[in-house]
């Protein structure tokens, strides 16, 4: 189950792809990891990451050390088909207002996409952050991480894809239903 959108930016056509999916199978230059501020792969998309792209992985958030909520690092994707995995930093939902938990979940994801650029990478794949142990409303979060990629991909100049890949067909169509509303297919 699949949906493209066409994002627009002068001569540029932006790709931002809608599917259900494991994101550990994506082949995109850089998948996402919905991550933490102590850089451990633990549960969920995290746990998938570390079991099927290796130990490498968790080595090399070993030397990063630890990041802050909002933020975005890069290490290689070990065995995984996609060579990146970009580690976004989304926030406890019930730690902060809802207004800044927004805040940090869409900082997460520009600087996911901006780590994605400084490493020369044109395709990404995001899980739906921070909507699974971190508990942030997946409709908020699909208002959320929609509106802030198509702000990006107005924003560059570089050609970029981006996907994000939904664990269960009722994400898909919560995300999907958003993005064909905000994005007006
Ligand atoms: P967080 O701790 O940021 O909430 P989780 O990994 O618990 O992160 O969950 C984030 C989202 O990723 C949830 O919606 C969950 O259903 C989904 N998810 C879990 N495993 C996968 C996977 N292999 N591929 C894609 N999405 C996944």
């Amino acid at each position: 189950m699949e949906s493209q959108y066409f994002i627009k930016n002068g001569e540029l056509t932006h790709i931002l792809k809608l599917m259900q999916g494991d994101i550990t199978e994506q082949e995109t230059d850089a998948i996402v990891n919905a991550a933490n501020t102590n850089m451990k792969l633990g549960t969920g998309v995290a746990g998938a990451i570390r079991r099927k792209g290796g130990k490498i992985i968790q080595e090399e958030c070993n030397q990063i050390g630890s990041s802050e909520v909002g933020g975005a690092v890069i290490t290689t994707g070990g065995n995984l088909k996609s060579k990146h995995v970009i580690h976004a930093m989304g926030p406890i939902y019930h730690q902060y207002s809802p207004k800044d938990a927004e805040i940090h979940l869409s900082n997460s994801v520009k600087n996911s996409l901006i780590v994605l650029q400084d490493n020369k990478l044109s395709s990404i794949s995001f899980p739906a952050i921070s909507t699974g142990n971190y508990g942030f409303p997946k409709q908020k979060a699909a208002e959320i991480m929609i509106s802030t990629i198509n702000e990006f991909l107005k924003s560059t100049l570089n050609q970029l894809s981006v996907e994000i890949c939904l664990f269960s067909i009722n994400d898909y169509e919560i995300f999907n239903n958003v993005a064909r509303i905000f994005l007006k297919k």
